[in-house]
Order: C-alpha cells, then sequence, then structure tokens
C-alpha cells in the first residue's frame, strides 16, 4: 500500500466506545503532542493536508478515523503527555484511548511516533508495556531523523527511522502496516 490514491476523514470518537463502526482493518498512531505525528501520517500517505484535521480546535483530544483507499484505517490518537488543558480533559484521555485499545475488534497494530533525539521515555515505556500486556503489536518510529548526524541516528534509532520532511523510512514503515493488515 505505498501509493494511497483516496484518503478521507471517516470520522472522530470524543467518548469511549465511540467512533465510526468497525470496518477495515485499523492501524492506530501513537505520540505526544507535537511529536510529529500529523507530519508522519502526511508523508506516509502521501497527502499534505490528511492529518491536519485533527489539529483543528476541539479535534485535539478525540480519535480520527482516516480510510485510505477504503482499505486500511489509521486512527490517529490524541497525543498523550500534555501538561496543559482542563483535569478532566486529562481524566478522560486514559479510558478515551485505553477503552479503543483494548476493545476494538479491528486494530491490527499500534505505531508509536517518538522525537529519534529523545527516544522512548517514560510515557512511552507505559504505552508499550500496556500494548504488550494486551497482546496488541507495535512498531515505534523514530520520527525527526533529519535532526540528527548521520552516525548519531544509527546509535539512537530504537526501530524504524523517519523523516516526513525528507520522506526516509517511508518504505520501511509501510512494510510494517502492510504485514499488520495483509
Ligand atoms: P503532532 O502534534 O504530533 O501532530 O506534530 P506535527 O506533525 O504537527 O509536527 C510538529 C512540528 O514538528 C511541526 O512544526 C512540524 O513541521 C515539525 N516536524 C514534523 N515532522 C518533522 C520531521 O520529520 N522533520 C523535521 N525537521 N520537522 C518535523
Amino acid at each position: 500500500m505505498r501509493k494511497v490514491i483516496a484518503a478521507r476523514f471517516l470520522g472522530a470518537a470524543a467518548t469511549a466506545g465511540g467512533g465510526p463502526p468497525p470496518g477495515p482493518p485499523e492501524v492506530a498512531i501513537a505520540g505526544r503532542s507535537n511529536v510529529g505525528k500529523s507530519a508522519l501520517v502526511n508523508a506516509l500517505v502521501g497527502r499534505r493536508g490528511l492529518a491536519r484535521t485533527s489539529r483543528t480546535p476541539g479535534r485535539t483530544r478525540q480519535l480520527n478515523f482516516f480510510a485510505l483507499d477504503e482499505r486500511i484505517v489509521l486512527v490517529d490518537l490524541p497525543g498523550y503527555g500534555f501538561a496543559v488543558g482542563p483535569e478532566a480533559e486529562r481524566r478522560a484521555w486514559k479510558p478515551l484511548v485505553e477503552t479503543y485499545l483494548r476493545e476494538r475488534p479491528t486494530l491490527r497494530g499500534v505505531l508509536l511516533v517518538v522525537d529519534a533525539r529523545r527516544g522512548i521515555e517514560g510515557e512511552e515505556e507505559e504505552l508499550l508495556a500496556y500494548l504488550a500486556a494486551l497482546g496488541r503489536p507495535a512498531a515505534v518510529a523514530a520520527t525527526k531523523l533529519d535532526k540528527l548526524g548521520r552516525a548519531e541516528a544509527r546509535g539512537a534509532v530504537p526501530l524504524v527511522g523517519f523523516s516526513a520532511r525528507t520522506g526516509e523510512g517511508r518504505t520501511a514503515l509501510w512494510r510494517v502496516v502492510d504485514a499488520w493488515v495483509a
């Protein structure tokens, strides 16, 4: 699935168990706010504005569902680890995201996006442990690879290195996604 012809916004889930009814296999994208999640989705799909929807006001605390050629559904999870925002919203994050990860029958794998300069930190470890406990396949994409020198990148990258800017890692990530949904 390297060339996506049609990508469209399917809908959002603002409360646990919400969102469009289960359809094609889903791949969820997780990562802290501002890590480069939207840029990665856009670069992966080759659609400049696709994931922008998720940044419109009110959409940042929802799960956003995008259909790719009606064959794969990408699910943009709300960024975790946000220090700001009302307490009620922060408390709402866990049940919203965890219910989805635990119960969604069509979920095939989770791509965790981290900043290549920071790697896996506490919150990422927590999420990976949660996914492992659920038996959900996960992969880590270390994005903004272009911000590191070559030697540095080789040492720091945990799994799949990626750059939305240069497109590096796009084929490797598609290989992971294709294997999950096949
Ligand atoms: P999100 O909040 O996780 O969806 O983050 P965005 O995709 O909106 O990206 C946050 C910032 O990082 C923006 O200013 C992007 O232009 C920048 N960014 C995202 N990906 C890359 C990348 O691969 N390389 C570089 N240099 N900047 C990036």
